[in-house]
């Protein structure tokens, strides 16, 4: 009987970590913008009237209100920025998520986190998560802006962060990844979008409806095993007239009861 060898199309997966890892729905979403507006005012002099707008209009030109500020001229350290926006952050919210962590687990492949994060946020998160050790690297803001701390001209080095080109070019070589067979997450339809251009294959995480870019959409992370069961997928000799359907129907039933198993009293 003619068989043939099946393997997940996927080497590699990449995370983005806020609203991707968790939700900052929680709470932690609205504490990161009030930090920022007190920022804008007790750093850099704005009306507390003005703050809100100001921030939206950063984000919207910038992509951060720190990548704004300094192409503005303002010479702001992003160490003391990244200190006061996420350090005083209540942590607390977010909650460790075992069923998480018992499906990063179950997945073999290369796992690699990609945010616009600082280092010490994105540790801090993994950490209350209790997933740091899923991931082999963590790509940040440190990884993307290394010169942002040699220079005393805030408008020489912009700041660098996704979905620009620059950032996913770092990402991808950081993370030393064939982009055809690496997945990539991200909450963010703009982050999707220039992943697409890199060739990467793209999940647009807390969507049930995908964007044009994603392959995939997700609406809740944990859904992963139902949507993209092709991750688990290991090399394997089959008979040519076992179907594919059948083969992944049955490690999706396996993926269901390992996390199910572990989420009772979670
Ligand atoms: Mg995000």
């Amino acid at each position: 009987m003619a068989s043939c060898t099946i393997s997940s199309p996927f080497d590699s997966l990449i995370f983005d970590l806020d609203d991707t890892l968790y939700s900052s729905k929680s709470g932690i979403g609205q504490a990161l913008k009030q930090n920022v507006q007190d920022f804008l005012v007790e750093k850099c002099g704005f009306a507390e009237s003005e703050a809100p707008n100001v921030n939206r209009e950063l984000f919207r030109t910038y992509g951060s209100s720190l990548a704004g500020l300094r192409a503005l001229g303002y010479n702001i350290n992003p160490d003391d920025y990244h200190s006061f926006v996420h350090g005083r952050l209540p942590y607390d919210l977010i909650r460790p998520d075992p069923r998480l962590r018992r499906l990063l687990q179950s997945i073999n492949q290369r796992k690699i986190i990609f945010t616009n994060s600082d280092r010490i946020h994105a540790d801090k998160a993994l950490d209350r998560l209790g997933i740091r050790d899923c991931f082999e690297k963590i790509i940040c803001f440190e990884t993307m802006n290394p010169n942002l701390w040699k220079s005393n001209r805030p408008d020489e080095f912009p700041v660098v962060l996704k979905p620009s080109i620059e950032a996913m070019k770092i990402g991808v070589d950081v993370a030393e990844v064939d982009p055809r067979r690496t997945l990539f997450f991200d909450d963010n339809v703009k982050n999707v979008a220039a992943g697409k251009i890199f060739g990467l294959r793209t999940v647009l995480v807390g969507s049930a409806i995908k964007s044009k870019e994603a392959d995939y959409a997700l609406e809740i992370l944990t859904n992963m095993a139902q949507v993209i069961p092709e991750i688990w997928v290991i090399n394997e000799e089959i008979n040519a007239n076992d179907s594919d359907k059948k083969r992944i129907s049955h490690a999706l039933t396996e993926i269901d009861s390992l996390i199910s198993a572990t989420s009772v009293g979670a």
